[in-house]
């Protein structure tokens, strides 16, 4: 069993054709989870904890949320 676990029941998700590599969703990232990989924005879900920030951040619309978790 993990000490930490997930806070949120959701996890954010990047839509390629939309993200512009800009790096501002990853600047407001308090838990270091997204990377830029080949110019475009990558999500580590193991430490995204869906706070959603990274969804006002992004200029673009690229960023959303998804249920990680059934309960
Ligand atoms: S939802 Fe929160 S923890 Fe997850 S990638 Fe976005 S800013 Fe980081
Ligand atoms: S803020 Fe949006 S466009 Fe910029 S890197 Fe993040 S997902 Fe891509």
């Amino acid at each position: 069993m993990q000490v930490l676990e997930r806070v949120g029941i959701e996890s954010s998700v990047v839509d390629p054709d939309k993200c512009i590599g800009c790096g501002a969703c990853i600047e407001h990232c308090v838990f270091k989870a997204r990377s830029i990989v080949r110019d475009k924005c990558a999500v580590d879900k193991e430490k995204c904890f869906g706070c959603g920030l990274c969804t006002t951040v992004c200029s673009t619309g690229a960023v959303r949320l998804i249920r990680a978790r059934s309960h």
